[in-house]
């Protein structure tokens, strides 16, 4: 059969190839179907009408009928624009359009009487109003009459060839009657019933033309849930089916190394949350199927050490696992980490990077392939397929969002058995996220520091009293302490966020600028100060990062470098210049290098006088709390899920009508819905569920959502 909503957008009526070109290129629309889903961001109310003389500046949007006068071309090159006047009982309003004059002098007929909706505003003291919606009075009483209507997004290239929001609409009406009959439902007659009884096609009428709000309010519901059900359906069939095919390899024992190690090297307890998810991990890995664990925990809660005790787990069992992390100087602090808790016990622990020394990269390569290297701790580099294993049993992945999805596949092809997988998110992510992103994840949440750590206390401080500021920073090295300063600065180790930026050169002079003043204020010999940034040659950096360490100096003047690098517990003190130049995730991040000592810490968030209300908002936040489930959920509330998780890599999918944060409740209604449904018809089976199993094949085969772990 022909699927109508399959049908190339040119052939809607009042499309044609020009229009549908860039229907495609502006808006992604490309076929009926397309155009469907490109649903409304609002409503408005044009059953009221205005008269020109009650017209005010300020009223957000305003409803005109009147006669169109002549149009006129008026000013020079960029100033030109096309004007008209709009005459009712009461008086005049003039008209404006910088943009589309070809078009609207074509089609726009002066003499006639038209329906204006638009936002009147002032301009050299008198109401005009620009680029507003003209629709004939004779066209509009054939039935565009709705109170409420519909507003899509456009574009300005769209407006020009007459594609406003009201066109998009008058498409998507005859769209709908093109398509009458066809818009399959998806659900069960229970779901249908259970979300108000509206049908899909009835849904897709009331949200392109509604006919009262109430009616509106069910069918966004209805399509909102659609969409996150069969994501969430999609996600956790796609788990079940990992449990029950997938083989694993089986970690029955917990042996010698790891005993030996938790009796003899492991320098304190366990928090509970960490016996806990070493517990699950334990648990993951003997079950005989491939484990798919996402862990996460806040900033300090130990997660190195768990995903440490897993590879202990693998190497007992004879295997060989890999620890990967975003970042050079991440990769690192693992491997220094790693390295010094296993100092004594027979286990050979190698670091490849980029960086890596080709002579002894052959000899890493050779003695990994042999099977004398137990745990390789490295970036990227290890992906490549020269990286080749003797047994690979477990990945460890660190600071997961930063993997593309095409990069984590290419872990799978370096073992015949899929190795276990354990991620770890530095980053706590809002539980709608994780759902949606990680849905065929199982999770574990460290949700305990170690004890005897104080709250980090944290204020906001504007540059004008930064002498105050030193004065404090003063007092706590009078008391034996060291302190961070931080200055924003792009790093190379972020090759995504250098290829935006460039190499903020400006930034650096602002870092440099910062060393001399504070190394002003805190002169030698009282007093020594060192520098660490991204485009320091490594001796340089590892050298003033081992001064520091060793608190022989006071000061430690950095990039974000320090963000995921240093573990100093002296440190007390950390002072962030430019704050509102910072993220949330990443300001707790920072926050998050000091506070590991017994003594009281401190953060000061340092900015200008003027704030804009995100970045005002940023900054209340993280004096606030110290929860970093908290900040994530505001960081999704300011940024949105694209920006937070960056869209491209994370594979998030594409959201049509539902959004993360608003529907949170319903996210995780529709997966329950979902889990309850597989758990009764596993297989989709019950001819009750037909269409759902239909719905869901479809969409298999058509474009997979997103890409995962598997
Ligand atoms: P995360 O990676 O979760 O931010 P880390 O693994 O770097 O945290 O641990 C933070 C610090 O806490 C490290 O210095 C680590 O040695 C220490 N640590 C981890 N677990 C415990 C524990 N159970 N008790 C005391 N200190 C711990
Ligand atoms: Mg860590």
């Amino acid at each position: 059969m022909h699927d109508v909503l399959a049908t190339p957008i040119e052939y809607l009526k009042g499309v044609g190839p020009q229009r549908g070109a860039l229907l495609r290129s502006e808006l992604n629309i490309a076929t009926y179907q397309d155009l469907l889903l490109h649903f409304p961001f609002r409503y408005v109310d044009r059953s009221r009408f205005h008269t020109v003389r009650e017209l005010a500046e300020d009223m957000p949007q305003a409803q005109l009928r009147g006669v169109l006068g002549p149009l006129r071309t008026v000013g020079e090159k960029q100033g030109r624009r096309l004007t008209a006047t709009l005459t009712d009982k009461t008086g005049s309003v003039e008209l404006v359009w910088f943009k589309g004059a070809r078009w609207l002098q074509a089609s726009l007929k002066p003499g006639q009487e038209y329906i204006l909706f638009g936002k009147p505003s002032a301009f050299n003291g008198r109401i005009n109003f620009a680029h507003p919606e003209m629709e004939l009075a004779a066209s509009w009483e054939q039935g565009l009459e709705a109170a409420l209507q519909p507003v899509y997004s456009t574009s300005e290239k769209l407006t020009a060839k007459g594609l406003s929001s009201r066109a998009i609409w008058k498409l998507q009406k005859t769209a709908l009657t093109q398509v009458e009959g066809q818009l399959r439902e998806v659900l069960n007659a229970e779901l249908v019933e259970w979300l108000g009884g509206i049908s899909r096609e009835q849904a897709f009428r009331q949200v392109h033309a509604p006919q009262d709000q109430g009616r509106l309010d069910s069918a966004i519901r209805r399509l909102k849930f659609e969409e996150l059900f069969f994501i969430q359906l999609q996600l956790l069939e796609q788990k079940l089916l990992l449990q029950q095919s997938l083989r694993g390899n089986v970690f029955v024992s917990v042996g010698e190394l790891f005993k030996r190690f938790y009796e003899h090297h492991l320098p304190f307890e366990l928090t509970g949350a960490q016996k806990r998810v070493v517990k699950e991990i334990r648990k993951d890995m003997g079950s005989g199927t491939q484990m798919n664990r996402l862990v996460q925990g806040d900033v300090g809660s130990g997660k190195t050490l768990v995903g440490l005790l897993s590879m202990l787990i693998a190497l007992d069992n004879g295997f060989q696992s890999t620890l990967m992390a975003p970042t050079e100087i991440l990769a690192q602090q693992h491997f220094a980490t790693i390295s010094r808790f296993l100092d004594g016990l027979p286990i050979t622990v190698r670091l490849l990077t980029g960086n890596t020394k080709q002579a002894e990269r052959k000899a890493i390569l050779t003695s990994l392939e042999m099977g004398e290297v137990h745990i390789i701790v490295g970036t990227h580099a290890l992906l490549e397929d020269r990286v080749k294993f003797k047994r690979l049993g477990l990945a460890v992945i660190d600071e997961q969002h930063r993997f593309g999805v095409a990069q984590r596949a290419r872990l799978w092809a370096k073992s015949p058995v899929p190795p276990h997988v354990l991620v770890m998110t530095a980053t706590p992510i809002p539980r709608t996220l994780a759902m949606t992103l990680y849905g065929d994840l199982d999770t574990s949440v460290i949700d305990e520091l170690p004890p005897g750590r104080k709250p980090i206390r944290t204020v906001h401080r504007y540059d004008s009293s930064r002498n105050a500021v030193f004065g404090f920073m003063e007092e706590e090295i009078a008391k034996g302490r060291q302190v961070y300063v931080v200055y924003p600065l792009i790093e190379e180790g972020d090759p995504e966020k250098m290829a935006r930026a460039g190499p903020g050169a400006a930034e650096l002079k602002d870092l440099t600028d910062g060393f001399e003043s504070i190394s002003r204020r805190f002169p030698l010999p009282k007093y020594a100060v060192s520098m660490v940034h991204g485009r320091m040659d490594q001796a340089t950096k590892d050298y003033e990062m081992a001064r520091f360490k060793k608190g022989e100096t006071n000061i430690l003047v950095a990039t974000t470098v320090i963000e995921v690098g240093v573990d100093v517990p002296n440190a007390s003190v950390m002072v962030i210049e430019n704050a509102e130049r910072f993220g949330l995730s990443q300001l707790h991040q920072l926050r998050g290098r000091v506070g590991r000592g017994a003594e009281q810490s401190f953060c000061i968030l340092m900015t200008g006088d003027k704030l804009g209300n995100d970045a005002r908002a940023r900054i209340e936040t993280m004096v606030r709390t110290n929860d970093g489930f908290e900040i994530a959920e505001t960081d999704l509330r300011l940024r949105g899920p694209g920006d937070l998780m960056g869209t491209q890599q994370s594979g998030l999918p594409e959201l049509h009508i539902a959004d993360l944060v608003a529907d949170a409740q319903l996210l995780q209604q529709a997966r329950q819905v979902a889990m309850r449904l597989l758990d009764k018809d596993p297989g989709l089976k019950d001819p009750k569920n037909v269409r759902i199993a239909a719905e869901l094949a479809e969409r298999k085969r058509g474009k997979p959502l997103w890409g995962r772990i598997s």
